[in-house]
């Protein structure tokens, strides 16, 4: 019988401090598994166990123009995946904010992204909207995971995804979350809230009043005092999608 998918690419490390993914990079390419093919996002990032050098990676991937050291990553990492002709794209991530394990799609997703998001147990699905690699490679989801969490563990993943290769069909999704990013708040508005905030928990109908919000909206947070959002900045707002 056919797979659903007959290719796979994990990408790993496209912030170079963000190790699950660059372990599973590393276990990928020792093992040498069929049909699954794994690359380093920022190897001159990962050296230096940094996010970036110059520019964040996953800020970049709009046809870069001007030359620097993560533009041209970008522009190798498009072609790698346009030759390659991949299915799905895992691209992975960890975020120092507890509870947040979720997963990000671009603008253009589709209905079997969303079943592969349930597939994985990732019910959360954030739509980005800014130039990551989701919205400029084919095919292409973000997991996100938070370093304390139990799933920041580079064996769990391989396993799960050679299931999912092994996969004839996958079920329709029914459960999951979907979200738009709203805004990021400052470090110094959080000194207005009244509540101290928790990853995918509704915003108070007070913090909403001291943030100018609007009231008819249920806004959520995501990415509470990420170490990559510091000092400037304590959290993503987001809303959900119907
Ligand atoms: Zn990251």
């Amino acid at each position: 019988m056919t797979k659903i998918f007959s290719k796979i690419l994990v990408i790993g490390g496209i912030h170079g401090n963000e190790p699950l993914g660059i372990q599973l990079v590393k276990l990928i390419n020792i093992l040498k598994i069929p049909n699954l093919d794994a690359i380093m996002g920022n190897p001159f990032a990962i050296d230096n166990n940094i996010r970036y050098v110059e520019q964040d990676l996953n800020r970049v991937f709009n046809l870069p123009e001007e030359n620097s050291l993560e533009k041209n990553r970008a522009i190798e990492i498009l072609n790698f995946i346009e030759k390659g002709d991949y299915d799905l794209i895992l691209d992975f991530h960890n975020t120092t904010s507890s509870n947040n394990n979720c997963y990000f799609v671009g603008k253009k997703y589709d209905q079997i992204l969303l079943d592969v998001s349930e597939f994985l147990g990732l019910n959360n699905v954030i739509i980005a909207d800014y130039n990551c690699v989701n919205n400029y490679a084919k095919r292409c989801v973000s997991i996100e995971i938070s370093s304390d969490s139990n799933l920041n563990n580079s064996a769990y993943w391989l396993n799960k995804i050679l299931n999912l290769l092994d996969q004839e069909t996958i079920p329709e999704a029914t459960s999951i979350n979907k979200f738009k990013c709203i805004q990021k708040i400052r470090k110094k508005e959080e000194k207005l809230l009244n509540f101290s905030w928790n990853s995918f928990t509704k915003i108070s109908d007070l913090d909403k009043q001291k943030l100018f919000l609007n009231e008819e909206l249920d806004y959520f947070s995501i990415f509470i005092n990420e170490d990559a959002y510091l000092p400037d900045y304590y959290a993503l707002l987001i809303i959900k999608m119907p």
